[in-house]
């Protein structure tokens, strides 16, 4: 039997990985559209930008990985063409590599800041790690900083850029930084902490033009008129997946590729994984598409699971983290549309959480600083363990032990 697996990114690269630890002994062809082995992105944002960039702490493994678990690894080269009748890829050198079944975990890319002055050089985005090495080196030789977006990755972008002594302002249209993923109260924590380190924060107001002096991005102008002057610009605005190889394929896309409860296309020869799939989530309405490591490798894990004998449906408490200068946030569950939230702890210590409620329902748990609460509540969430918000509020109820 033949795998073929798109994208060798964070879930293509767990799916050979995971195939491989469950017995497979087929082939396995990872194709990716990037250069080198498969690596990590997380630190791109994080300690990449504080450190000389060294490739080699972001690979997931050594090349020579590869070639011991018979995984044969094509980089450089993206897949231009899925023919489904054939069961085969094409790639862009003409090269056809046929499949029994195609794993397609493109990922995302960068959404694009449809403005003026986006293409100048000194604009930045950040999702490779080339991407990462340029910020760098532009970071070197600036003084200022603009970071367009607050959400994760312009946030973390945000706080390398002070460590390094920049003068950073953040513009984000909407009134409170990672709104789309956190409570208000988490925002406004994380809102103070940037403004304490200095940064200045732009709340409810978009981007009019990159401008340009000698030929180069020199801050930007924003929808209100303001002109904020700086040496170069990051665009954080978020992600589009990577859908367009399977709709061309006449499979169905809907911000994502859609697939079911055991991540398979309506072609039973092929799934999709990670960044680039809508799949159901038992109680929520719509598909879910997320965009993190856990999801990557939990979805690659089960669908490893799936093609070696082990059928199983996806399901797994979401879970994500993010640092920002002393603060390490993590992030159990998914939690909009909570209606309740419920401080444990002190928000001013630095050191607490929070619990989002719908109703009398945990819908998930933000932590800042509390390992410990992100842990439990993993577990509560997993094992769907009544919590009140009563309970949750009581720093002297001992979540551990109530899930022990
Ligand atoms: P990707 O990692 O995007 O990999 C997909 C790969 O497929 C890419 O290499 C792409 O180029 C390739 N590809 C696409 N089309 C083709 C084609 N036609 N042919 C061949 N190859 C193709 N998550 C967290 O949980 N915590 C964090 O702190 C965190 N920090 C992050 C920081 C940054 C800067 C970034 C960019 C992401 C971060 N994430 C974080 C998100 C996490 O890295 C992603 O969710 C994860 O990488 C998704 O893995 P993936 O394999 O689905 O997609």
């Amino acid at each position: 039997m033949s795998i073929v697996i798109i994208g060798s990114g964070q879930a293509g690269f767990e799916a050979a990985v995971s195939l491989r630890s469950h017995g497979f002994s087929g082939t396995i062809t990872l194709v990716g559209d990037e250069p080198g082995v498969p690596y990590q992105r997380p630190p791109l944002s994080k300690a990449y930008l504080h450190s000389d960039p060294d490739r080699q702490s972001l690979a997931l493994r050594p090349a020579q990985y590869f070639d011991d678990h018979r995984i044969t690894l094509t980089c450089g080269k993206p897949v231009v063409r899925i023919d489904r009748d054939a069961q085969r890829v094409e790639l862009i050198d003409a090269t056809a590599i046929e499949y029994d079944h195609l794993i397609l975990a493109t990922g995302a890319r960068n959404r694009l800041l449809p403005v003026p002055g986006a293409n100048l050089p000194g604009v930045h985005y950040l999702r490779t790690a080339g991407e990462a090495e340029s910020l760098t080196s532009s970071m070197a030789s600036c003084s200022s900083l603009v970071v367009i977006g607050a959400g994760f990755i312009g946030l973390e972008v945000a706080a390398a850029a002070r460590k390094k002594g920049l003068d950073v302002t953040v513009v984000e249209a909407m009134d409170r930084p990672m709104a789309r993923a956190l409570s208000s109260v988490m925002s406004g924590y994380f809102s103070t902490a940037h403004t304490e380190h200095g940064v200045h924060m732009r709340l409810s107001t978009g981007v009019k033009t990159i401008n340009a002096a000698d030929g180069r991005a020199a801050g930007v102008t924003t929808n209100s008129g303001d002109v904020i002057h700086a040496d170069a610009v990051v665009v954080g605005i978020g992600v589009v997946p990577n859908i367009e190889l399977a709709a061309l394929a006449g499979l169905p896309v809907d911000n994502g590729i859609v697939v079911d409860e055991y991540l398979r296309t309506p072609d039973e020869n092929i799934s999709a994984i990670g960044d680039c799939a809508a799949y159901p989530i038992p109680g929520k309405a719509g598909l879910v598409r997320l965009e993190s490591v856990q999801n990557a490798v939990d979805q690659a894990r089960c669908l490893a699971a799936q093609l070696t004998g082990t059928s199983t449906h996806y399901r797994s408490v979401p879970w994500f983290w993010s640092e920002q200068y002393e603060s390490k946030l993590q992030m159990a569950g998914l939690t909009a549309g909570a209606d309740t939230h419920v401080v444990r702890g002190s928000v001013d210590s630095g050191v607490f959480s929070i619990f989002c409620f719908l109703g009398t329902r945990l819908l998930g748990v933000e932590s800042v600083n509390k390992p410990r609460d992100h842990m439990a509540a993993r577990k509560i969430l997993a094992t769907e363990m009544p919590l009140t918000p009563e309970q949750a509020a009581d720093t002297d109820f001992d979540l551990k032990l109530a899930i022990a």
